[in-house]
């Protein structure tokens, strides 16, 4: 099993950490800006860690939210402000992820460029509970990711256009690994048995995981952790399970476990027992300098992570 880092990830905390993280290198200010060398701004790791990989040297690259930071509910800080102020460009997730920075990009005078807006809508999924919007968590589909990074590094070549084709090689390579992972995970989530292919999750930000993997997704809260989960999404959650049997449901780095530890009393109560699966990677990744703290390492944590609490035998 895993070790839990239970919920009590207070946004503030996260943003103190978010805050000291600034402070590990020495990319603080503009002052030591070397030729060739532009300053990139990503609101989440998802968006933060590829690109540093593909970028290399060429930028620096530093992400706002670290782990156990919610986007949803994320506010900016001063400092905050000032990076968007001096970054050569903001990427960010938009789709509504970060919902309260958006206003703050077109009021201060920043480069801010959404990724996840530029992906086919078409291959968008709509928010089950508010129709005519769109689920942010896009970088659960790998191709659909694939796209948002793509869009992401044309504005990168055009900031840097001497070193476009280092840029388009890297990113080949890289993109050469996320096919790799979309192999590994459909295989590995195909191995569970089907009727046991169901993952409960504290907030709806799997759907396009699901829809990748071939895995039946619930999540107890909406897709925004904005509003609080209801005892009615507690109770339908705990039927659901009780009924279809389902063994495992599963906390997030970024989510307060309280509904998930809610739902397991539940089902017990009705004579279920339920195990926690484990921790998943949602909307945070994991610590810098750790394969969760990846992209493609937090993936994976969440593929191994589900098909070993799934296919667990009774
Ligand atoms: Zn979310």
């Amino acid at each position: 099993m895993k070790k839990h880092v239970l919920g009590f990830t207070f946004l503030s905390v996260g943003m103190v950490l978010a805050a000291c993280n600034d402070g590990g290198d020495d990319t603080g200010g503009t002052t030591d800006e070397t030729e060739g060398t532009i300053d990139v701004v990503a609101t989440i790791g998802q968006i933060g860690e590829p690109l540093s990989v593909i970028a290399g040297d060429l930028a620096n690259v530093e992400t706002l939210m670290g782990p156990g930071v919610d986007p949803h509910v994320y506010e900016a800080s001063q400092s905050d402000i000032r990076l968007f102020q001096e970054a050569d460009i903001i990427f960010y997730n938009g789709l509504h992820l970060e919902a309260q920075l958006t206003d703050v990009f077109n009021s201060v005078d920043s480069n801010a460029y959404a990724i996840g807006e530029t992906v086919d809508t078409g291959n968008l999924l709509e928010d089950e509970e508010e129709a005519g919007m769109d689920d942010p968590h896009i970088w659960f589909d790998v191709v659909l990711w694939e796209q948002a990074l793509d869009s992401a590094v044309e504005e990168l070549k055009e900031l840097l256009p001497d070193h476009a084709d280092e840029l388009e090689e890297n990113k080949q390579a890289y993109f050469d690994e996320l096919a790799d992972l979309h192999t590994y995970a459909t295989d590995t989530i195909a191995q569970i048995p089907e009727e046991q292919r169901i993952l409960v999750t504290a907030h709806d930000a799997f759907q396009y995981f699901g829809e990748m993997n071939d895995i039946e997704v619930m999540g107890i809260q909406g897709l925004s952790t904005e509003s609080e989960a209801g005892i009615s999404d507690i109770q339908s959650t705990i039927d659901t399970i009780v009924e279809k049997e389902v063994p495992a449901v599963f906390v997030e780095s970024s989510v307060n476990d309280s509904t998930v530890q809610a739902v397991i009393e539940g089902a017990e109560q009705a004579g279920h027992s339920i195990e926690l699966g484990g921790e998943l990677f949602s909307d945070a990744m994991g610590e810098e300098g750790t394969e969760e703290g990846t992209y493609i390492g937090m993936y994976r944590h969440n593929v191994d992570t589900i098909h070993s609490a799934l296919t667990a035998s009774e």
